[in-house]
């Protein structure tokens, strides 16, 4: 099996991910805040170390705003909804995941938000900031974005954003779902007050575990309420990060996991990552246009998603050829139907490969031998 559907989740797991997970089940897998012996206190401790890590690894220097959350979109809800109020206006890229346009466009059903998307597609960071400007209006509270798209190797100058932000109030929300442990990451420079970020994609943790990193200056009301193991008498979350945003038990085994995972991906380093996926990206698209008849979208930004069609042949049916050559790859519009029509994709989508961290050369090489086989 070659697999190149690492945008989905990363495969395979890290072994330090893999042997993390099995040392918490057969160790310290107890319930964090919950229990007055040594295996609650233990469990606590592990899954602090893991609020250290991730706070280093993301630049933001406060272990207890790293809130744990299912995955990613559990986190972005969590900011949008935490954060937004009624009548509110809010601007996102037109490259947005599901995972943000569907909130979005909840809260305005249920709360009368407003938001309008900025393009991005080949724009510099400087005409990025100018669409922004444009769009902004007197009841403009927030930006949100992806660091990375799904379903192209474009990413977004979120240091200019962020500064751009800062400068007029805004508040500045990213979904690093597939960025985190791709490219790096500084909240602190970068001046993010809401990241969310999957444990199972770029960070190479299992599925089941998201973070929502909360810079200092954000403030949000809770999306969901329950024990935290605190102050039980009050009806209402305590006041304390990371416990006000943390009802129910913590998915521990996947945060060790996670742990894991990062600490293989810093050993990697993020720079050497974002190298090697490049690298796959410039070999498969060399390839692909060589053999003539293939469509590539947003060819000119090299990462680890690279987005293709034969012309003329639904993405499912390329998509299927592939699988039956033991290729994993991924069909249609990748929950990113507004992505898509930036691209100008056809209304089938398109196929994505998506390189992750264990992929080599040698498997582009067999990509590039069996589109040759079936189609030249
Ligand atoms: N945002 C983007 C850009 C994504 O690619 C994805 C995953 N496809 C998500 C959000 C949602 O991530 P999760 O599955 O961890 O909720």
């Amino acid at each position: 099996m070659i697999y190149f559907d690492n945008a989905a989740t990363s495969f395979p797991k890290s072994p330090r991910a893999i042997a993390e997970a099995t040392v918490c089940m057969r160790t310290w897998c107890g319930n964090p805040g919950r229990g007055a012996h040594f295996l609650s206190r233990a469990t606590s401790e592990k899954v602090y170390a893991c609020r250290e890590l991730l706070s280093d690894f993301l630049g933001l220097n406060a272990p207890e705003r790293i809130v744990f959350t299912q995955n990613t979109t559990f986190a972005l809800n969590m900011a949008l909804k935490g954060a937004l109020r009624h009548g509110d206006h809010v601007l996102c890229s037109e490259l947005e995941h599901n995972a943000v346009l569907r909130p979005l466009h909840a809260l305005q059903q249920e709360r009368g938000i407003s938001f309008d998307t900025f393009p991005v597609l080949g724009r510099t960071a400087e005409q990025i900031l100018q669409e922004i400007t444009t769009r902004i209006k007197k009841n403009t509270a927030a930006v949100v974005c992806l660091h990375a798209s799904n379903i192209c190797s474009l990413s977004l100058p979120l240091s200019s954003i962020g500064a751009f932000c800062r400068a007029r109030g805004l508040l500045f929300m990213v979904d690093a779902a597939q960025s985190a442990g791709h490219l790096p990451i500084d909240m602190h420079t970068m001046q993010i007050d809401a990241l969310a970020v999957p444990a199972h994609k770029g960070l190479l943790g299992i599925p089941g575990c998201g973070v929502l990193a909360l810079g200092e200056r954000i403030s949000l009301s809770t999306l969901i309420e329950g024990g935290s193991g605190v102050n039980s008498l009050s009806r209402t979350m305590p006041e304390e990060f990371p416990e006000r945003f943390e009802a129910g038990t913590l998915p521990v085994v996947a945060i060790a996991g996670l742990c894991g995972g990062i600490s293989h991906v810093m050993e990697l380093g993020s720079t050497e990552l974002e190298n090697r996926a490049k690298r796959l990206f410039f070999a498969a698209r060399e390839r692909i246009e060589a053999l003539g008849g293939f469509e590539i979208y947003e060819p000119t930004a090299a990462g680890a998603v690279l987005l293709f069609n034969k012309i003329g042949m639904p993405s499912t049916e390329l998509a299927r050829i592939l699988d039956k050559a033991g290729i994993c790859t991924r069909a249609g519009l990748h929950c990113a139907p507004l992505a898509h029509q930036a691209l100008k994709t056809p209304t089938g989508g398109a196929v994505r490969l998506s390189f992750g961290a264990f992929n080599t050369s040698a498997e582009v090489d067999v990509l590039w031998r069996v589109l040759q086989h079936e189609f030249c």
